[in-house]
């Protein structure tokens, strides 16, 4: 049977018989017990289980056993239950799953119940219809946002691939490849900008400058600091001339240089900084200038900060 006479199946509006219904196959090795010393053993191994035959379960309801129960830490849920995640109707959800645009409301009945016996301390299967009213082959399973999704440490190497400015389509590329996931490139953006939000305490960009610019005023009263915001709300250039920096020009102003840019951070900022050398031949700065691009006015920007402080 293929994929599409089962999804267009006329059949969707009548109740199914049995025998439309498709069983996982291959399950003999990785199949499931009848019953857990742990909650967490039987996890694994339904994580497993589910992987080998292709079955995507999510929980419908669950009754944990309360943090004082003495069995809580093993055995954890008083019951659990899970279905197929094609049980719901998968139109409503958005992008990303419009593999099941045909299938309407699919309403598989496949289900998994699982409850705890006290008196024997194990985690019971007590339900597993596993018949299914869709095909279960890898293709579908891996397309399913539930298996794309990557691991925490997963998501850690694609972090620091980013920071390191590997292009999106490679991260997808090598992500896809390490872990047999269908990870998109959306994916991938979208792990950045979780990370960014955690990383923020979820400030925004602009309150995290402002942040950091008032603890260096804090720090240092006489400290010169120069903001330019563009038409679009961009911040494109920060001088900031310290107390000390200042000092430095006031007392070698004759040799002034710029010392280089470099693309420092995640924004591509470059980063401007002026040095003077000392009667002993030593650098020091006398202002940095941090600006979205090297872009002429920007650069001017940076100069014309720097006389502004300089003026008196
Ligand atoms: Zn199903």
């Amino acid at each position: 049977m293929s994929d599409s006479s089962v999804i267009s199946s006329p059949s969707e509006n009548n109740p199914r018989s049995d025998n439309d219904l498709v069983y996982p196959t291959n399950t003999e090795e990785n199949d499931l017990k009848d019953s857990y010393p742990a909650f967490s053993e039987f996890e694994a191994a339904f994580k497993q289980y589910q992987r080998d035959t292709f079955q995507t379960f999510v929980v419908r309801r669950s009754e944990s056993l309360g943090k004082t129960h003495p069995k809580a830490d093993t055995l954890k849920y008083k019951k659990i239950e899970y279905e197929c995640v094609h049980h719901k109707d998968y139109e409503k959800k958005g992008q990303g799953e419009r593999i099941f645009t045909h299938s309407r409301k699919q309403k598989c009945p496949a289900i998994v119940k699982v409850a705890a016996s006290i008196r024997e301390a194990t985690v019971r299967i007590t339900k597993k219809e596993v018949g299914h009213n869709h095909p279960l082959t890898e293709e579908r399973w891996k397309g399913l946002p539930e298996n794309r999704r990557l691991s925490t440490t997963e998501a850690d190497k694609v972090v620091s691939m980013q920071k390191s400015f590997v292009p999106t389509k490679a991260i997808q590329r090598e992500m896809a490849k390490q872990t047999g996931k269908a990870v998109t490139s959306k994916d991938i953006i979208n792990i950045r900008t979780k990370h960014d939000k955690v990383e923020r305490g979820g400030r925004t960009e602009e309150e995290m400058v402002n942040h950091i610019l008032n603890e260096i005023r804090r720090k240092d009263a006489g400290v010169f600091i120069d903001i330019v915001v563009s038409d679009a709300q961009k911040v494109t250039n920060i001088t900031i001339i310290t107390s000390e920096m200042q000092k430095n020009f006031n007392e070698n102003y004759s040799l002034a240089f710029l010392d280089g840019t470099y693309k420092l951070n995640v924004e591509n900022y470059c980063l401007y900084a002026v040095v003077v050398q000392d009667r002993h031949g030593h650098g020091r700065p006398v202002a940095l200038g941090f600006m979205s691009s090297e872009k002429a006015a920007h650069v001017d920007a940076f100069f014309n900060a720097f006389k502004a402080c300089h003026k008196t």
